[in-house]
């Protein structure tokens, strides 16, 4: 009785914060006009964060994809080099990471972005909890006062509590977002001003993926090729690549994962990527 008693007021406390959370989200909601989607943007910067060489890919290339071509600079950030995501044996971490490297620059060749706009933090695959959130968030932080984009977008870190991600994606999503939150004070990390003359910057937008409540819809329906042609040069990450590495994917294999890729994206007669969206005004 005791127990479900508190579990009640537990149960009613979180319908309350939840409540407050979302009217305070929507009271910094900017709102949009149709010219102001994402499908219209152009000239902007926007930089996006990702824990492996392949999640900016599965839950973002086609919005990628569709801002490069419209005139769009596009920045990847890669927190790990993603040299453990391999089950074949005679496998080394270096190589993995070679090879996650390559795939990435190939994905990226695929949706028009040059490699030379990906930015390789290179953490371990797996251990990127492990390393100083203080000097990591401030790694971040500076690229940030550094390319002052116009919107990120990185793994959902929950609206209103810490929800449950893989480990780096947990990590990730908490960086970031402390990373954007810590590059609008010059006294977080003084020395980028001191030693850069890299001003403080306000990031007046951001998206999140792998959103347990997403309420943004991008239209990628011109793009869902590109995209599934961009997430298959992950070759190492499917079997049977994952299991005994061979750098070639199969007719069959790819059209499995596109096939998949496709039902995933769809909604309705058109195909989507889904954020969460947050306003920083
Ligand atoms: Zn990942």
């Amino acid at each position: 009785m005791r127990k479900t008693l508190c579990m009640t007021i537990m149960l009613l406390s979180a319908l309350t914060l939840a409540a407050h959370a979302e009217d305070a989200a929507a009271a910094k909601r900017v709102k949009e006009t149709d010219k102001d989607r994402i499908e219209h943007w152009t000239g902007k910067t926007v930089m996006f964060f990702s824990p492996h060489p392949d999640d900016d890919m599965f839950m973002c290339g086609g919005t990628m994809k569709l801002l490069a071509k419209n005139g769009n600079t596009v920045m990847i950030v890669i927190y790990t080099n993603g040299d453990k995501g391999s089950l074949d044996l005679e496998m080394t971490r270096e190589r993995m990471a070679a090879i996650r490297r390559a795939e990435e620059e190939a994905a990226c060749q695929e949706l028009g972005i040059p490699k030379e706009n990906l930015i390789w933090l290179g953490y371990e695959d797996g251990n990127l909890e492990y390393t100083d959130p203080l000097r990591l968030r401030g790694e971040v932080c500076r690229l940030i006062k550094k390319y002052r984009p116009d919107s990120i977008f990185s793994v959902d870190p929950g609206a209103d509590f810490e929800r449950w991600h893989k480990t780096d994606h947990r990590m990730a999503a908490r960086v970031t977002k402390d990373a954007f939150i810590a590059s609008e004070f010059h006294l977080y990390y003084p020395q980028h001003l001191l030693d850069e003359s890299l001003k403080p910057y306000r990031v007046p937008l951001a998206f999140y993926y792998y959103s347990t409540s997403p309420d943004y819809t991008v239209d990628i329906t011109s793009f869902i090729e590109d995209k599934v042609k961009a997430a298959t040069k992950n070759v190492s990450q499917f079997p049977p690549s994952l299991n005994k590495y061979t750098p070639e994917m199969s007719e069959g294999t790819f059209q499995f994962l596109r096939k998949i890729g496709l039902s995933q994206a769809r909604s309705g007669d058109k195909y989507v990527e889904k954020f969460r969206r947050e306003d920083n005004p």
